[in-house]
């Protein structure tokens, strides 16, 4: 039995890279694009594993994830090119702005690209997906079929060790993967 896979993103091209990444006889991925799609294709197939984008169109997520056994958001962030990576200086400005203390991360190591013919002067080069992997423990399912406030929620997913997308995106960065600007782009400060 194939592991099956359904995506629920409007993005082609995370269609396309997840197609990609599950290619082999061992996965089946089923691509749709909207969140009333999703949730009769998820009742329908009963897949293993759901992509879901937190934006997608068209999505009552209570109804939805209740549905679900797990759930993995995604975003794709653009890396530093690796051409023309540089050590930077920290930006007291940017790391408030990104919810971080000045005092705490302005000492460690910072990148960035500083733009070559590589990378067509971006300081950017290939593109990877930061995640968020929330298992649907009995507790948090309860949680939400009861449509319990979803800072709650967010409290009780992070209690059982949910690692958010602004954290995996900041980890990204704290490897020297990407930079604060990219993933400011793309996700949220906590
Ligand atoms: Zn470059």
């Amino acid at each position: 039995m194939p592991i099956k896979i359904l995506l629920a993103d409007k993005s082609i091209t995370i269609q396309k890279v997840v197609e990609m990444l599950f290619s082999g006889k061992e996965y089946e991925v089923l691509c749709v694009s909207d969140g009333e799609t999703a949730l009769s294709e998820a009742q329908r197939v009963i897949p293993d594993v759901v992509l879901v984008d937190i934006d997608l169109p068209r999505i009552d997520a209570y109804s939805f994830v209740s549905a679900l056994n797990c759930v993995m958001a995604q975003r794709l962030v653009r890396m530093i090119c690796p051409e023309c990576k540089r050590e930077a200086a920290a930006d007291a400005e940017l790391l408030e702005f990104s919810g971080l203390d000045p005092e705490q991360y302005g000492g460690r190591a910072w990148y960035e690209g500083a733009g070559c013919e590589h990378c067509h002067g971006t300081g950017y080069r290939g593109r990877a997906a930061v995640t968020e992997f929330l298992d649907l423990s009995p507790n948090i399912r309860q949680m939400i079929i009861e449509r319990r406030p979803l800072p709650e929620l967010q409290e009780a997913a992070l209690a059982e060790g949910l690692v958010t997308l602004r954290q995996s995106a900041l980890d990204a960065v704290f490897r020297g993967e990407t930079t604060l600007k990219e993933i400011n782009r793309v996700t949220f400060v906590d």
